[in-house]
């Protein structure tokens, strides 16, 4: 069917490239991936199955439904583990399905044993996580000092990784980092005490670029995966997504013609500009309007607001044997317009600008069952 609709293209060998260059960067430790919010918007069946087959065996989701869904799949070999923990009346639905709750809390761990005990079901394990310093989800110093003198809890609860979370991980220089490192490899040592086989987990994307005292057991990257945060040289990172939109109209604009809700912009000389058919119901923020770009040979400016279904771009820059016709796409984000320049002109992060691409956008998977590592 001919449908001149805005497409999403996801290369799925470029998430693995991503992840296989976060795993030759991170020497031995293991590298799992974070999935959550449907693989940050990029669709988890396919992303799971994709890193599957490239060796990944740690998946982490945001939450109960997620994890059952990820179970769903079949990866019987995988570990799946819930970020926000196991709340009250959850307990059964974990067991039965094998998730890994992170216990986040003194009063989810206790419960979490009493559901274990109680159960008769085999324990799927969990991850203990302490709070150093981002008062988030995670144990206080104070509960987790009266955990570890209950060491036999630790135990019932099949804590197998501590865990914790950076808050400034994507600024180097912010005594954060170093502050939160050595609380967590100070509860590392006292977890160690209790639980010798116990492994370490600190690190998002960001955190994996600080370096191999930032990396522990285990990484836990999801951005990068994505392609929604820079490499570094012995780390590439590969674009993944493009986002690209019909031009649906082309208009001869005089001087003094506005354009868009608001008529906010109106021509200063006569120009040459394309409606566009993408707009905020597809994730193409509002926000976007004043700084946004896009790309068709070269950059092209975007002309008033951004409205639900469209977008109007200059294209007066352009020769006049290259401009657009009705039918041709431009580029919003991809290998011109980077994701990055998109959530920076949007003034967002990349993270919100893939959680709200939206569902009417025509989603193309590049490489789905035929790619290798490379
Ligand atoms: C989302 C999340 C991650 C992944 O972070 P990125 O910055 O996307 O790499 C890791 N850990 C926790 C606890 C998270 O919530």
């Amino acid at each position: 069917m001919v449908s001149y609709q805005a497409r999403l293209t996801i290369d799925l060998k470029a998430v693995v490239h991503n992840w296989a260059s976060i795993d030759r960067f991170a020497g031995g430790a293991e590298v799992g991936a974070v999935v959550k919010a449907n693989a940050y918007g990029l669709g988890m069946d396919k992303v799971v199955r994709a890193l599957h087959s490239a060796g990944c065996r740690t998946f982490y989701v945001a939450n109960l439904s997620e994890g059952i869904a990820l179970k769903g799949l079949g990866f019987v070999d995988s570990h799946v583990v819930v970020l926000q923990g196991c709340y009250c009346g959850e307990e059964s639905l974990f067991l039965e399905y094998g998730l890994k709750p992170v216990l986040v809390s003194e009063e989810m761990l206790l419960r979490w044993v009493r559901a274990v005990q109680a159960s008769g079901l085999s324990n799927p394990g969990s991850y203990l996580k302490v709070d150093t310093g981002m008062n988030r989800l995670g144990l206080r110093p104070a509960d987790f000092s009266r955990v570890l003198e209950e060491g036999s809890m630790l135990k019932a609860a099949g804590v197998e990784v501590l865990m914790s979370h950076l808050a400034c991980a994507d600024e180097p220089s912010s005594p954060m980092n170093q502050s939160q490192l050595k609380r967590f490899v100070d509860c590392v040592r006292r977890v160690k005490a209790v639980l010798p086989e116990v492994k370490a987990c600190l690190s998002n994307s960001e955190g994996v670029k600080l370096g191999a005292e930032y990396h522990f057991d285990i990484l836990r990257p999801g951005i990068a995966l994505y392609g929604g945060c820079l490499g570094l040289p012995e780390m590439p990172i590969k674009n993944v997504v493009s986002l690209s939109a019909p031009v649906v109209q082309i208009k001869e604009l005089s001087r003094g013609d506005a354009v868009g809700y608001g008529a906010e912009f109106v021509a200063s000389s006569p120009l040459l500009s394309a409606v566009v058919a993408v707009g905020y119901a597809d994730g193409v923020l509002r926000s976007w309007s004043p700084r946004g770009r896009a790309w068709f040979g070269d950059c092209l400016q975007v002309l008033g607001r951004v409205s639900m279904d469209s977008v109007v771009l200059d294209i007066s820059s352009l020769d006049p044997d290259q401009t657009p016709r009705v039918g041709d796409y431009v580029e919003l984000v991809g290998d011109h317009a980077t994701l990055l320049d998109f959530a920076d002109s949007a003034g967002t992060i990349t993270y919100e600008v893939l959680t709200r691409l939206g569902d009417r956008l025509k989603r193309n998977y590049l490489n789905e069952v035929d790619f290798a590592i490379g």
